[in-house]
């Protein structure tokens, strides 16, 4: 079923009885040539790329829970090209392209919203590191513009300018970032490999991963054992876990990140805005809440809610940073269990496993990545041959210590990043 106003008026004037479900309820098969373990965004953005690029579409998307439940219906929904170490730099340039054609792809409205991302900058040192991270911007082609304070307060004039601990020199503008609804991707992708005969298999949780002389033969699940030809684990915040079925110990550490939104209110922010002396980025969603977050809650946990310490610190960053939040209530909060790598890159690559392959270390920032993530992995998974934008994603780095990309310059340790 495609779905146009023309589908929304017609199927208005009937009732709207006439919807059909958006992707069958597949029983599991005994063997598929494939089989995802995870159907978060980058699970099914995988088996939408493995049938769309590579005709592969004897695919199974195992899923514990149900589609869109886990860390891809629970982000602040932030999008965006603006990194700068090579290995990085590309391989999200590739995913903001995607995101821009994503709609029109899947014919899915998942509200894509390029309406620019300003990362503030309170020091000369800072707006050197952002001068120079907008000229790497631009050298991948993508687009940033550095801005003076009068040129933020032009945009954001409800920020505090005048406060005098953290003052707002400038910022850098990246005009194509922006937000996109976090669970409508996941709907689009699921629909979108439904139709070229992926099977979504929900409420079906992998409990061990069949090995036979070094390779993958299957897996097994709560609804029945599933044998396939290639494995793949993509399951982010539960990475380690699912990984050890396999006997594989990963450098991946699990922490909780923590999101906020305020009840709705009339628009009043519309850019994704980052404040540079504290983690704390917001934007506005359509309904009218104010979304923000801030830094992940700094103990290893697979709890799925956060503390309040951190609580009080996303609030204070955002009381410096626009004191008129304060009029704002918070009317829910909530957290998921983010995979946060030593180098806060991630991985996309061949396990020691035959036919085991592994895409995990999504770190706090994995949405923005969903397109690229899973046409790598499908590229590799069907040719053998990492993807050029994600060829650096190797999970040996962590053992050999070489190619490590560390982003945000804090250091080989997880919880830092
Ligand atoms: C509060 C918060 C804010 C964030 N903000 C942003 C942001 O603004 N921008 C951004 O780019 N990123 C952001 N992220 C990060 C981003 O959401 C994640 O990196 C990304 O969603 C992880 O990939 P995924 O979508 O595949 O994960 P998930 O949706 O978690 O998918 C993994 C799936 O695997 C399933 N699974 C686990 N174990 C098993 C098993 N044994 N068997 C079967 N299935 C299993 C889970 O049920 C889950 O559905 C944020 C995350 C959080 C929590």
């Amino acid at each position: 079923m495609r779905y146009s106003g023309w589908q929304v008026l017609r199927q208005g004037l009937a009732g709207n009885r006439g919807w059909r479900p958006a992707w069958r309820e597949a029983a599991p098969k005994p063997a598929y040539d494939t089989v995802i373990i995870g159907g978060g965004g980058h699970g099914l953005s995988t088996a939408y790329y493995l049938a769309r690029n590579h005709g592969i579409t004897d695919v199974a998307v195992v899923e514990k829970g149900g589609i869109g439940l886990g860390n891809v219906g629970r982000n602040t929904t932030i999008i965006r090209a603006n990194y700068i170490l090579p290995g990085n730099s590309e391989f999200y340039s590739h995913s903001l392209k995607l995101w821009e054609g994503l709609e029109r792809e899947l014919n899915y409205n998942a509200m894509v919203s390029q309406r620019g991302l300003v990362n503030l900058f309170h020091s000369d040192g800072q707006r050197d590191a952002f001068a120079r991270r907008g000229n790497a911007m631009i050298n991948q082609g993508d687009d940033a513009v550095l801005l003076d304070r009068e040129g933020v307060r032009r945009l954001l004039p409800y920020l505090d300018f005048e406060q005098g601990r953290f003052p707002i020199l400038g910022g850098l503008l990246h005009p194509r970032g922006g937000t996109a609804r976090h669970d409508a991707v996941a709907w689009g992708y699921a629909r979108a490999a439904d139709a070229r005969g992926v099977d979504l298999i929900q409420n079906a949780e992998v409990t061990g991963i069949d090995i036979s002389a070094g390779r993958v033969t299957g897996v097994q699940t709560t609804r029945g054992a599933i044998r396939a030809r290639r494995v793949a684990i993509v399951v982010a915040g539960r990475s380690s876990q699912v990984a050890a079925m396999a006997g594989l110990r990963l450098p991946v550490e699990s922490h909780i990140l923590q999101a906020f939104v305020t009840e709705g209110l009339k628009p009043v922010i519309d850019h994704v805005v980052s404040f540079g002396m504290g983690h704390f980025y917001i934007s506005q969603s359509d309904k009218g809440g104010l979304v923000f977050g801030g830094d992940i809650d700094f103990y290893a946990s697979y709890a799925a809610r956060g503390n309040l310490p951190m609580a009080e610190h996303v609030m204070e960053a955002a009381m410096t940073l626009m004191p008129m939040i304060g009029r704002a209530k918070v009317l829910r909060s909530w957290g998921g269990i983010m995979d946060m790598t030593p180098d806060g890159s991630p991985v996309i690559d061949r396990t020691p496993v035959e036919g085991l392959y592994l895409n995990c270390g999504w770190n706090y920032g994995g949405f923005k990545a969903v397109p690229a993530s899973g046409w790598c992995l499908a590229h590799l998974m069907a040719t053998g041959q990492p993807h050029p934008v994600a060829a650096r994603y190797r999970l040996d780095r962590f053992l050999t210590g070489r190619g490590l990309m560390d982003e945000e310059g804090t250091g080989s340790q997880h919880n830092l990043h």
